[in-house]
């Protein structure tokens, strides 16, 4: 069907701050964004032409490049790797007779990659046209590439390909609990909003994105900020590598989040909702927007909610579009406005100076449900559970080498042996925690606990066993980080790119003991001049691993102390080529170099 820019336009009511939910439905209906399109766009919004370009360029999943009639990207993610991904992403490759990220001649298909499709927990994964198929095999290849070579339209592919499986392996206190529809908001509203707000503030819940920052202290602040007009945002855009918990619960408790959400709304005095969630779980916008018209229609959204006059409160939900730094809450609230997800200088922060501008609560989807469960049962409620400083439970994303991964729910204290043995791990060597920004723990920590005093989490637990190159694994998440980083500021740019440049040099055994210096003085001068914490945290893997892995860097680095970081005997490779020789004479020896 042909492209009716106008009308996609009008659906948006002509708001630029929609720029990106715009863009979606451009490249649902076209395939790319050409560049007479980008020019239409900005004039239809009012906007520069170069700020609708920068959106596009900005965004993995916005291409001004026309990517072919099927565009598949295979996750890139450390367990789908391990999982095979990269033997089968070859597979199609050579199917296609095509090279990675090109499109074919007869414009039918590129295969790509993607950082990760939080689908961990049944990889290998890719996205065909921004749809999600799980537990890739050859033979699913096979019959994805005849789908393809046949023209199939995705619409029209067998439904069972794209199955996403739910692994809810362990309830305990938030998730085992249930709750009727309204019943938390019943609670907020008799108990009143400054009563609503201490009770948050009782609990000790802790922002569960990581940080670990006092829900409470959040919410107060945001109520006390000057001005009518506030906001909740709840960030669903968890695009860290190993995570995908908030699949599970925006699957199964997303009536929670918006109970949630509805009590922050009623207890700082917000009349609008903005669920941003990740591009990745595209397949659950159907069933929440479901949810929201019927929580609508049973008062729960929209005007006087509970009959309560001036308690006017509705949700939106926007679509990411593939990037990491995004899962920032000022980078979040950029893309919201329709911008590029470039972190902004804090302070100000969001609960005064959050969404346009406004006064903002920013939670993630686990905080919300929290939250909920707090209004309705009280501040004891969390304190049940957990240890003093880290009240309540976690909810974990267990991928990797186990025999059951999943979701899993602890109470904070909990040891990382304990969740190991519950998921069916053996002979672990090592465990990532928190994802790529997170902690590598070695074998001899794991009876270390999960809690903001000890191995903070946003969730995520890559286990590896004792077969595993870690040298592989940091090499996968250096080129992560390189690949995510927004390029704003100097240090992450330049240094996560060298980063990855040295750790392939490191795993190839051409690196050398200055390699190994140098990665770790790139690693410390990001963390310490980064702008936001995607620099902050990019060399953190690298660091541990150097710290607790050392050995499996000496094995592969070169006796000299120094060797030059530019590799001649490459840079001689067009030469090579051009002369037609490939032969030991035309390669320099590395050893004497
Ligand atoms: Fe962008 Fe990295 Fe700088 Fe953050 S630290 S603003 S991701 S370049």
């Amino acid at each position: 069907m042909a492209l009716d820019l106008s009308a996609i336009v009008a659906r948006h009511h002509g708001d630029p701050s929609r720029l990106v939910q715009i863009l979606h439905e451009v490249m649902a209906s076209e395939g790319y964004i050409s560049p007479p399109v980008i020019t239409d766009l900005a004039r239809a919004l009012g906007v520069s032409r170069g700020q609708v370009e920068g959106v596009v360029g900005f965004y993995a999943f916005f291409s001004s490049e026309f990517r072919g009639r099927f565009t598949v990207l295979f996750s890139d993610n450390i367990t789908d790797e391990l999982a095979g991904s990269r033997e089968l992403r070859e597979h199609m490759l050579s199917t296609f007779e095509v090279a990675p990220g090109q499109v074919t001649r007869d414009g039918l298909v590129s295969v790509g990659t993607t950082s990760c499709t939080g689908l961990c927990d049944q990889g290998p994964a890719l996205l065909v046209n921004g749809r999600a198929i799980a537990r890739l095999s050859r033979a699913t290849i096979g019959a994805i590439s005849a789908l393809i070579r046949g023209n199939t339209p995705v619409e029209q592919w067998p439904s069972n390909f794209f199955t996403i499986e739910s692994h809810l392996e362990r309830k305990d206190l938030l998730l085992a609990t249930l709750l009727a529809p309204g019943e938390a908001i019943d609670a907020a509203v008799s108990r009143g909003a400054s009563a609503t707000l201490a009770e948050i503030a009782n609990s000790g819940l802790r922002g569960r994105g990581g940080a670990g920052f006092s829900t409470g202290a959040k919410w107060a602040a945001c109520a006390a900020a000057p001005g009518p007009e506030r906001y909740i945002v709840c960030n669903a855009d968890e695009g860290e590598p190993g995570t995908f918990k908030d699949r599970e619960l925006l699957t199964h408790y997303a009536g929670l989040l918006f109970e949630g959400m509805a009590v922050a709304a009623f207890a700082v005095g917000a009349s609008k909702g903005l669920l941003y969630l990740r591009a990745e779980y595209a397949f659950l916008v159907e069933p929440l927007l479901l949810l929201l018209s019927e929580r609508r229609k049973a008062g729960l959204l929209g005007k006087d909610i509970r009959a309560v006059h001036g308690f006017d409160f509705d949700i939106e939900l926007h679509l990411g579009a593939g990037a990491y730094v995004c899962g920032e809450e000022s980078a979040l609230l950029e893309s919201l406005e329709g911008k590029r997800g470039i972190p902004r200088n804090r302070p100000p922060y969001p609960v005064t100076h959050g969404y346009k501008q406004k006064p903002t609560v920013v939670n993630n989807v686990e905080t919300l449900i929290a939250a909920a469960m707090v209004a309705r049962h009280g501040a004891q409620f969390l304190r049940a559970a957990g240890t003093a400083k880290s009240p309540g439970t976690k909810v974990l994303s267990v991928s990797g080498d186990v025999a059951r991964p999943g979701v899993y729910e602890y109470p904070f204290g909990t040891s990382v042996q304990q969740v190991l043995s519950d998921a069916g791990a053996t002979d672990t060597q090592a465990v990532q925690v928190g994802g790529p920004s997170g902690t590598l723990l070695a074998n001899g920590e794991l009876q270390r606990r999960i809690a903001f005093e000890d191995v903070p989490t946003a969730g995520a637990f890559m286990v590896f066993n004792g077969t595993r190159d870690m040298l592989s694994v940091v090499d996968n998440f250096t080129r992560f980080f390189a690949h995510e980083s927004c390029g704003f500021c100097t240090p992450c740019r330049v240094g996560t790119t060298l980063n990855a440049r040295l750790m392939a040099r490191i795993r190839s055994g051409t690196g050398s003991r200055r390699d190994a210096k140098d990665i770790a003085r790139v690693s410390q001068i990001m963390k310490t001049t980064s702008h936001c914490g995607l620099g902050v945290t990019a060399g953190n893997p690298v660091l541990d691993a150097l710290a607790k892995f050392r050995p499996a860097f000496d094995r592969q680095l070169r006796s000299l102390d120094v060797l030059p970081t530019f590799d001649l005997d490459e840079a001689l490779a067009p030469a090579r080529e051009a002369s037609g020789r490939d032969d030991q004479g035309a390669h320099l020896d590395n050893e004497g170099a």
